[in-house]
Formats: C-alpha cells, sequence, structure tokens
C-alpha cells in the first residue's frame, strides 16, 4: 500500500521495522503534551494507530490530516501498550507536514462513547473513519467478492438489467420515477430483477446473476432499508436441488471468506416442521427451546381457555425465578402479538406446577405438561391455546424473545426451509394470495389438489419455494417457477387476475414464454443481511456506507427534498397540499 506519499500504513508497524525510517499518512487520533517542547501524536488511518514523538510546537490538532516521516523505535519498557498492535513501537525525530487541518469532529471519535444515530449519520464521512465501520464496510467487500467469485466459478454470468422500468410483483409498494418525455406516466424502480431474469433464460443465458440493488417502499426496520443489495441468480435446466447447491456454495465462500471457518452442509427443514417445532418460517436454530404440542393431552378439559384447536408449550429451563411483574409484561406482549393470552406454570421442588389456572386442570394433565415438556425443578412453562396458526406463531415469537442468543454468539447456523406454502391466505373475495410471487410453481405432489381445493383447503397446497434462513433471519427467497403458459394461465384464473389484467400486468413475460421457455429456477439473498450478521451486527444500517434513518430520511443530503416548480411542471405535475 505504499503510494508517493507514503511508506506504510500506520497499524502495520512492528518491533521489526526498528530503525527503519518511514512515512506515514493519516488522521490525528490523540496529542498529548510530553514535557515542554515535545508531544505524542497517535496517528490513524484504516489499518490502526502508531504513535509518535512530535516538535510540541506543531499545531496539530485532533483529525488534523498529517504525513509524518521518523524512525521506528522502540519504546521504552514502561511505556509499551500491550493492548495496541504497534504498542511496543514508536516514530522518533519526526519531520511533520500538516496535509489538512481539520474542525473539532461533531462527535467523539473514541470507540466506546455512543453517538445519536442521526447524528453519526450526518457526518456519516467522519464515522466512517472508525474501526468499526472500516471493519464493517470492508468485510461486506470481502461478501461480496466472495459470492461474486462463487457464481463466476459456477459458470453464472453477470447481467445488468435496468432501473427504470414497469412494476414489477415482489407485493411491495413501488419507487416511481415521473416520465418527462411521456408526463403523467412513471417507470418504477425495480423492487427486484425478477422479470427480467426470467426473460433472460428464455434468451438462452442459461445461468444469471447479479449484484443486483432492489428498491421497496416499506417501513424500514432493524433488517430493512428502502433500497437494498441482493445476490440475484437463475438457472435453466434445473431443480431446487440444484438451486440449492450454487446458492449454499456462494453463502459458504462468503463465511469462509469473513471468518475463517466453512459452515458444514446446510440442513433442510420443511415449512410444515419449522412451523411446528420453531412457530415460525426462519427458526433461530442456535438454541433449542422446541414448542410441543400439547392438544391431545386436553382433549377432554374442563377449561374453557383450553378448548382450543391446538395448544402447545415451551420451556424456560431455570425460569421458575421470573418475577410477577415480568411474567405480566410477557402476557401483555402475547397479547399486542394477536393472542387471548399467555398461561405459565412454575415447576417445584416435586415437579408440581405452580400457576394460576393450576386449579382447573386435571392431575393427568398436569403430570403430561411436565413430562411432554420434559421440565424439571425451577423451570417455567408456558402455554398457549389458539388456532392453530396462531398458537404456533404466538410460541415462536416468546421463544425467540426468552431465549435468543446475542448476534454474536452461537455460530452461523444456516437452513433450508423448503415446501413453503403456495398461498399466504385467502382474501375478502375468496382468493388465494401467493405467499412468493404469481410464478411459483406448484409442489409436483400437489397439483390436483391445487386443481380441486376450494377456499381454506388451498392453504394446503405446497410449492416449489423455499427460503433461506441464517440465525432466525430470512437472508433470502426463491423458487421454481411456471414456464408452461397453461400452469400460468390457471393460477393467473385463482389468484383473481383476468386474462386481461395478466397481459397488462405481464404481458411481456407471457409473450416471451410462448417463444420457448427453458424450466428454470432461482434465487435471491440479501448481502446486507448476510454481511450483518457476519459482522456481528444487529442492524443492517451498520454494514451500510450510507444509509437511510429508521424514518427514510437521509440526514447527511436531507434527501428527501421538494424539487423546483419548473421540473415539476417540465413533468406534467402538481403537489397537492399535505392531506389532513
Ligand atoms: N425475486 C425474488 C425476491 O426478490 C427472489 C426470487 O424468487 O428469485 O425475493
Amino acid at each position: 500500500m505504499a503510494t508517493a506519499m507514503r511508506t506504510d500504513l500506520c497499524g502495520t508497524l512492528r518491533a521489526e521495522h526498528e530503525g527503519t525510517t518511514v512515512t506515514v499518512c493519516g488522521w490525528v487520533d490523540r496529542r498529548r503534551e510530553h514535557g515542554e517542547h515535545l508531544a505524542f501524536i497517535d496517528l490513524r488511518d484504516y489499518t490502526g494507530i502508531v504513535q509518535a514523538v512530535v516538535d510540541g510546537n506543531h499545531d496539530m490538532r485532533v483529525e488534523y490530516v498529517a504525513r509524518i516521516t521518523g524512525t521506528v523505535a522502540a519504546r521504552p519498557a514502561d511505556t509499551a501498550n500491550p493492548d495496541l498492535p504497534t504498542g511496543e513501537i514508536e516514530l522518533r525525530d519526526c519531520e511533520v507536514e500538516i496535509l489538512s487541518i481539520a474542525e473539532p469532529p461533531p462527535f467523539p471519535m473514541d470507540e466506546r462513547t455512543g453517538v445519536d444515530e442521526t447524528i453519526r449519520l450526518r457526518h456519516r464521512y467522519v464515522d466512517m473513519r472508525k474501526a468499526r465501520m472500516q471493519r464493517n464496510l470492508r468485510t461486506r467487500a470481502k461478501v461480496n467478492s466472495a459470492v461474486r467469485g462463487a457464481m463466476e466459478e459456477q459458470g453464472f454470468v453477470e447481467i445488468e438489467t435496468p432501473m427504470l422500468i414497469a412494476s414489477t410483483p415482489e407485493g411491495a409498494r413501488d419507487f416511481v420515477v415521473p416520465s418527462r418525455q411521456k408526463p403523467g406516466n412513471f417507470y418504477a424502480l425495480p423492487q427486484s430483477p425478477q422479470i427480467f431474469k426470467q426473460l433472460c433464460m428464455v434468451g438462452g443465458i442459461d445461468r444469471y446473476y447479479q449484484i443486483a440493488r432492489c428498491m421497496r417502499d416499506e417501513d424500514l426496520r432493524a433488517d430493512r432499508q428502502f433500497e437494498f443489495m441482493q445476490l440475484d441468480a437463475e438457472a435453466s435446466f434445473v431443480t431446487q436441488e440444484d438451486v440449492f447447491e450454487f446458492i449454499s456454495h456462494a453463502v459458504r465462500e462468503a463465511t469462509e471468506a469473513v471468518t475463517g471457518e466453512r459452515p458444514g452442509e446446510i440442513p433442510h427443514m420443511t415449512w410444515n416442521d419449522a412451523m411446528e417445532r420453531f412457530g415460525s418460517d426462519k427458526p433461530d436454530t442456535r438454541f433449542g427451546m422446541e414448542l410441543v404440542n400439547l392438544t391431545d393431552l386436553f382433549a377432554e378439559t374442563e377449561f374453557n381457555a383450553f378448548k382450543a384447536e391446538r395448544i402447545m408449550g415451551i420451556r424456560l429451563e431455570g425460569g421458575a425465578e421470573l418475577s410477577r411483574n415480568k411474567l405480566d409484561d410477557l402476557t401483555d406482549m402475547v397479547k399486542r402479538w394477536g393472542g387471548k393470552g399467555l398461561v405459565w406454570m412454575k415447576v417445584e421442588d416435586d415437579k408440581s406446577l405452580n400457576s394460576p389456572v393450576a386449579k382447573f386442570c386435571s392431575e393427568s394433565e398436569l403430570t403430561g405438561i411436565v413430562e411432554r415438556l420434559e421440565a424439571e425443578p425451577g423451570d417455567i412453562c408456558f402455554l398457549v391455546a389458539d388456532r392453530l396458526r396462531r398458537t404456533q406463531h404466538l410460541l415462536g415469537l416468546l421463544r425467540v424473545e426468552l431465549g435468543r442468543p446475542p448476534v454474536t454468539e452461537g455460530g452461523f447456523n444456516f437452513l433450508w426451509v423448503v415446501d413453503f406454502p403456495l398461498f399466504e391466505e385467502i382474501n375478502e373475495d375468496g382468493k388465494p394470495i401467493p405467499l412468493h410471487h404469481p410464478f411459483t410453481m406448484p409442489h409436483p405432489d400437489d397439483v390436483d389438489l391445487l386443481n380441486t381445493a376450494e377456499g381454506e383447503e388451498l392453504l394446503e397446497v405446497r410449492s416449489q419455494s423455499y427460503d433461506l434462513v441464517l440465525n432466525g433471519w430470512e437472508l433470502g427467497s426463491g423458487s421454481v417457477r411456471i414456464h408452461r403458459s397453461d400452469i400460468q394461465s390457471r393460477i393467473f384464473e385463482m389468484l383473481g387476475i383476468g386474462a386481461e389484467e395478466a397481459q397488462l400486468k405481464f404481458g411481456f413475460l407471457l409473450d416471451a414464454f410462448k417463444y420457448g421457455a427453458p424450466p428454470h429456477a432461482g434465487f435471491a439473498f440479501g448481502l446486507d443481511r448476510l454481511t450483518a450478521l457476519l459482522a456481528g451486527e444487529e442492524n443492517i444500517r451498520e454494514v451500510i456506507a450510507f444509509p437511510k434513518t429508521q424514518s427514510g430520511g437521509d440526514p447527511l443530503t436531507q434527501a428527501p427534498t421538494p424539487v423546483a416548480d419548473a421540473h415539476l411542471e417540465e413533468l406534467g405535475l402538481r403537489v397537492l397540499p399535505p392531506a389532513e
């Protein structure tokens, strides 16, 4: 990394360099006076910090940019700093050149100081100088590079798809861009390259990939930004097993590139098992606390609250010490999630159950709970009785609330969740809503069911779609696509999308399929999410150079901003006063 301006990087100097003359460049991290005429300067670049002993008369302040030439010398033994990689040495007999002066930084540069996020983002260029952002952005680059390499190695061809397009069917709200040449008309920004990658398959590309920017106008969360990056891929003449293989290879390569350790084979779990055992379609398998079905224990119950389609429980080891307040909080939480309530039972020394509802349960019901949940004295059991899906969902959330390890612990548990249902729910008009997107191929074993099922029964039809999950985060989704127009028409019909509407929305894809579509399947996973987890961050904003805040603004550029009236005029747009 030597350049015409420097010979070495600050953080790389060691005792072995003793006696050599070096030139380093960077920012002043700290200044301490040393006697009357000398000062210690810590100079920082992206590799770390080196201490230089300089003439104290220099006006060198924090965050000034400087170039220092000096001789590497061992620090006196009592001043060596074992916590710093360069702590055994310092630069002496220094010549100093100030390259830029700087105002005091907008926040302390000390890593341990918590700074309001808006202020960090407003001055992201300063925030970025800190070790955490330096590490995260470099981790991100490693992930991108490993993923790119893995796809190339497997014969995938990088193809760029357009940003100004017609709407895509991912089911979120589109960001739109007004057309100047056709006032009143709009482009949509891609929610994904979905349709284009399928067109590439019709075009004989065989294996496509792209590190693609996707835009979805959804509420922002810790794992969601308006714009995000995906590894997007599609391949022809493949089954879902092939997709698992090439995507697994890419994420394992990325993980190894960052952590130095290669994850093992990625296990598979059906969507049904995931819901049944973990109450979630993105189970965090770093910890147990699996859901246990207790429904049959209560077949004859006298207790009204337990007369439900499904009763399930989870056990928290050592949870009997939870306070009444904490238990009330958990109950409120479950109600906020849509539940009717939460039953808790503390396991006493004699394995009897201490619970406000114990008196409504029979002896065999109570011993049954202890046995099924393998409860031990000092544990607590939580029970929910509700409709099947809601019981699973509520206990799934509670399990995560009570058991999830911190993001930096428990390793990297990748998981393929397979055999997702084709439909998510039935809408008010009795039409099913696709869980993935309307081009997803039904499961081969469920084609008959698809043709005969009615109403709620349709929710049992499985699809050839699958998700990749890591530590409880959905990394991405994909599916085998419908490549036959007869099946596609049937699905559109079921979804209540008429021939005319289908033609209007996806006509160009349906037309393309008339010209010879190969069977194809694909996948996309979020690079922001993968990087965040590999970097040990809870929030994807920490691995994005210039993210938006939770409310969707950019404190640095102030976006979104109004546009000039003349510009609106040109676009044929008029802005309404804000709605009441
Ligand atoms: N286009 C899908 C998505 O962005 C992924 C896929 O089906 O390939 O979620």
